[in-house]
């Protein structure tokens, strides 16, 4: 990194790492599956070229320990290691996945075990060979990741968040289930604190100048607010345990700056302002909203109509959630709407104020118009799973000979399915309703989880219909055995929805993507990449809203309002670019939609502020 001659960075390339892990193994495992199975080499070729499920995830944390295992040597490169994770479900993925490594020991194991029946019943005997070694490795390897992810010696985990409602209650689940799997959070930093207005003398005995204002005053009350109870020593709302985990937890603070720190002098400057942080204490409500004013703008109506199919996707901490609430109430005045979400962690519930479940409901005070529903892909995946098994059961139990090594393996193989098949099969399932006649909605409105892990989403239907052709592939070597039967049937309904997903989203009459965002360097510049990233999956992009615009009248605000507006034209500017590049396929809307505090909550509230959202593009 230049301008910090100790500090090396690194984007990890995930399917580069696979590959490097891959090679020198290639022919072992190949050798292990035409040992176990009835597989021959075209099939196990087919098998290995799959891009391998989770991998990503558990290559990440090799890589890690292979760059932490450079600190111990004799030529220590590095003596810390810092690593930027994905947001919170993903984060807890990862930590899940050195269990990955012993599945896959596992079904390797089970496959190695049928040669090792027959060499020993041949000769008597049985040498431990390579493909064993291989196995042990895997084995050992995910049992040295699980146990470097808990050594508090060998590392800590740095918890990041926001002093919001919305952020703090997520926070409280993250670190319960890290804490469940055993590993310790042993810092906290609230990002974002609004700072206590600067102390300025009057001049000359005048009166003193203005250095705060009705916005600034408003944030803080609100964040005290959200945060006391947060770490109150009694659980919060909905069982969530509370934050106040006595001294082993670290809590610091970082003030909101007015530009978002970027590039070297910035972030040393920002660092030098993290500060041990004190829990603030409990402030009385807000007697009225406060939103900030736009200015000369015209008001967004209509740049939602058209599709059938709108997704909300964005960073954690963006709004995404309450603008695809906005969104969903205004389309209802006119239409019949289902807003859907799919985020694992949900928070429907906490914009609207009312608890959904997966049958859709009527939000409280809200249009007739509009249904809510939050599925829970991990039941539906559990669902799945459970006829697969029972698919696979039932072929095999139609094999007079053995062959165990097979069918274990095909159990085992649904296990090994690409992660995010849950929230796959579930949001396959919403695409399905759209096509349904006479159709029960007008409009889907659904929220996606966030940026990186949405793309991840709209790119596993592909990655999962490989994995489902490759299986129906080698399935239909089995068919004089086993027969196509139920397992085939299901493959088949599997592909063809997969297939149907894959159409709508590439019909921009049908689906369209936006963008939610905030007017601040890295989310701006993460929009970009997003939207090329989506024109390469074929998913038109409908509009981007940057959320929480504006601020209040001090000079901090007003320079918070320079740096918002440098970065709303720096996103302007990009999306021309693209458009030009896009063609005729058209424009896309860019939106501005007003901060406001606290964050608008409920129907009423969320109708309001929808009216003050203004097109800018
Ligand atoms: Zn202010």
């Amino acid at each position: 990194v230049r301008g910090a001659p100790h500090l090396s960075a690194a984007n990890l390339d995930a399917s580069r790492a696979f590959e490097r892990w891959l090679a020198p193994r290639r022919d072992l495992l190949a050798t292990i599956a035409l040992r176990g199975t009835y597989l021959d080499d075209e099939d196990v070729a087919r098998l290995l070229k799959l891009s391998l499920p989770g991998i990503d995830e558990v290559i990440g944390l090799i890589e890690i320990t292979r760059m932490s295992r450079a600190l111990a040597g004799p030529n220590a490169q590095f003596e810390n290691v810092v690593v930027d994770t994905a947001p919170t479900g993903h984060t807890l993925r990862l930590l899940a996945a050195p269990a990955l490594l012993g599945r896959v020991a596992g079904v390797l194991d089970n496959l190695q075990s049928h040669h090792r029946a027959v060499v020993s019943a041949l000769r008597g005997s049985y040498r431990v060979d390579a493909a064993d070694s291989l196995i042990a490795d895997l084995q050992r390897e995910g049992e040295e990741l699980a146990a470097m992810l808990r050594d508090q010696q060998a590392g800590d985990v740095t918890w990041v968040t926001l002093p919001e409602p919305m952020a703090l209650e997520e926070t409280s689940d993250a670190l319960a289930a890290l804490d469940a799997a055993g590993i310790r959070v042993r810092r906290l930093i609230v990002n974002r604190v609004t700072p206590a207005p600067p102390k300025r003398r009057s001049r000359e005995g005048g009166p003193p100048p203005s250095v705060d204002c009705q916005w600034c005053q408003a944030r803080r009350r609100f964040e005290a607010r959200a945060m006391a109870p947060a770490f109150a020593a009694s659980p919060l709302r909905r069982g969530r345990p509370s934050l106040r985990r006595g001294p082993q937890l670290e809590l610091l603070a970082l003030p909101d700056l007015p530009k978002e720190p970027r590039g070297v002098a910035a972030l040393r400057d920002a660092a030098g302002l993290i500060q041990p942080w004190q829990v603030p204490a409990k402030a009385p409500p807000l007697a009225r909203r406060v939103r900030a004013r736009l200015k000369g703008t015209s008001a967004a109506t209509d740049f939602l109509s058209g599709a059938s199919w709108l997704l909300f996707g964005g960073k954690g901490g963006v709004g995404k959630t309450t603008c695809a609430a906005a969104a969903a109430l205004d389309l209802a005045t006119d239409r019949r709407v289902l807003l859907v979400s799919t985020d694992p962690a949900h928070s429907l519930g906490d914009v609207f104020g009312a608890a959904f479940g997966d049958d859709p409901r009527r939000v409280p005070g809200g249009p007739k118009n509009l249904l809510v529903r939050e599925i829970d892909a991990t039941a539906e995946m559990a669902r799945f799973r459970q006829k697969y098994v029972a698919a696979v059961d039932e072929a095999f139990a139609r094999i007079a000979r053995s062959a165990g090594g097979d069918q274990a393996a095909f159990r085992e193989l649904i296990d090994l399915a690409p992660p995010g098949i849950d929230e796959v099969i579930a949001i396959a399932e919403v695409a399905e309703a759209l096509a349904e006649s006479p159709s029960r909605h007008d409009v889907i409105v659904t929220d996606a989880a966030p940026t990186g892990h949405a793309l991840r989403l709209l790119q596993t239907p592909a990655l999962l219909r490989d994995w489902t052709q490759a299986l129906m592939a080698i399935l239909l070597k089995y068919h004089e055995i086993v027969g196509a039967g139920t397992l085939a049937a299901l493959l088949v309904q599997l592909s063809k929805r997969l297939r149907g997903l894959q159409a709508v989203l590439a019909d921009p009459a049908k689906a369209r993507f936006v963008i939610v965002t905030r007017a601040a360097a890295v989310p701006v510049a993460e929009t970009e990449g997003l939207i090329v990233s989506l024109r390469a999956l074929g998913i038109a992009v409908g509009a981007v809203i940057v959320n929480a615009v504006g601020a209040g009248e001090c000079p901090r605000c007003r320079a918070i309002r320079r740096a918002q507006s440098e970065e709303i034209a720096r996103l302007g500017r990009a999306l021309r670019v693209l458009r030009v590049i896009r063609g005729r396929e058209g424009a896309y809307a860019i939106i501005e939609a007003p901060a406001e505090v606290p964050p608008p909550h409920g129907a009423a509230a969320l109708q309001q502020w929808r009216t003050s959202w203004r097109q800018i593009s």
